[in-house]
């Protein structure tokens, strides 16, 4: 048999085992190796999807229209991150390596994906029954979400469209919930909460937050800090990433060995805030630091020391890179309450944690009382 150069040294990479075996079939896209429809079903469908033409081109006029949606400035985000597949969903959180299978919280459905996390999951499912949308719903197979809201968006008028975007962050929200230990809610409290939301907009009671969601885009704001232990041996660092609408959109604290020079750890701790938005997949507008000299040494208006020199120039890379227009600021520490709390905590948790939409509960009151812009 004849092969290509290419596919010849890439079978030599091919680690052998010791004894000899018998030769077997592998399915890669299972972790055990072994072909399963489910699977099969989801590679081929992805497949079909990535040959779809783009829908970019009726884009334009979608995003017009989504922005002039009388909603709540946070529903619209949540919305906004569906469409572009950056929430949080399990196989999203496995795809950056934040969790080990993509498996749906609720019904153990092997790819927890965008689709199937608001529309495909047979919890959900139940919930989509109880409402107006499921006729809509009940033929449509598997897709990217984003071109099941352009779908959804040409069959209903504007007033009920707001209401589907309503329902499936109502859903959202009650999958974490479901996801961090609770019962699962009444389906019908789902539903009650989205028709409150509903009906409550529709009075003109957050009329006000309405019409201020109308004409804003999502923006992102990273806040870091750094602390040094009491016996100057570690130091915590905490990084904090919230939405315009100052949700908490992740929250980090890990801890770095410290070595005397607190500039090189306030270094370090824009460089994860960098690496903690890519993880996430957010494009940052700001990250703001309370460390003068940092965002002066990195700004190139100081000269930096040659031992955290590779540091400085990584972060410079990262935000001079062709498609970065992340800004490095200075925010004195009484803006930055909530990133000096996390670092404090962080020097009594060895562990890195990150979570996913909320902040640990003991910086919830600086959360809250940070200035957002
Ligand atoms: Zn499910």
């Amino acid at each position: 048999m004849n092969c290509l150069e290419e596919d010849a040294n890439q079978i030599l990479k091919i680690p052998l085992p010791r004894r000899p075996l018998e030769d077997q079939l592998v399915w890669t896209y299972d972790n055990r190796g072994q072909y399963k429809v489910k699977s099969g079903y989801y590679v081929a469908f992805h497949m079909k999807v990535k040959d779809m033409p783009s829908t970019s081109s009726n884009q334009t006029g979608w995003w017009k229209y989504f922005w002039k949606l009388s909603l709540p400035t946070k529903i619209k985000f949540f919305y906004w991150r569906a469409f572009f597949n950056i929430l949080p969903t399990n196989l999203n959180l496995h795809n950056r390596k934040l969790l080990v299978a993509p498996i749906c919280p609720c019904c153990g459905f092997d790819y927890d994906d965008t689709y199937h996390a608001l529309v495909g999951c047979k919890q959900v499912k139940k919930v989509w029954k109880l409402t107006r949308f499921y006729s809509s719903l009940k033929s449509t197979m598997p897709m990217e979400f984003s071109n099941l809201s352009i779908h959804i968006a040409s069959l209903l008028i504007k007033d009920e469209f707001e209401e589907w975007v309503v329902f499936c962050w109502s859903i959202w929200l009650a999958r974490n919930y479901l996801t961090h230990g609770n019962d699962v809610r009444e389906l019908q409290d789902v539903v009650t909460r989205a028709e409150n939301v509903v009906a409550s907009l529709r009075t003109g009671i957050t009329q006000g937050q309405a019409n201020l969601a109308k004409s804003t885009q999502p923006w992102y704001k990273v806040n870091v800090d750094a602390a040094v232990s009491s016996k100057a041996d570690h130091a915590g660092i905490g990084v904090l990433v919230r939405n315009s609408a100052g949700d908490v959109m992740a929250a980090s604290i890990s801890q770095v060995p410290f070595l005397g020079d607190v500039e090189f750890v306030e270094a370090l701790v824009v460089q994860k805030g960098l690496r903690l938005t890519s993880d996430i997949r957010l494009t940052p507008t700001m990250i703001e630091s309370d460390s003068l000299n940092v965002v002066n040494l990195i700004g190139n208006k100081i000269a930096s020391r040659c031992e955290m020199g590779w540091v400085i120039s990584e972060i410079q890379e990262a935000l001079t890179s062709s498609h970065s227009t992340v800004k490095l600021l200075f925010a004195p520490r009484t803006c930055n309450e909530a990133a000096h709390h996390l670092a404090k905590l962080a020097l009594c948790h060895p562990i890195e944690q990150v979570r996913i939409e909320e902040a640990p509960s003991e910086i919830f009151t600086y959360v809250s009382k940070d200035k957002i812009m």
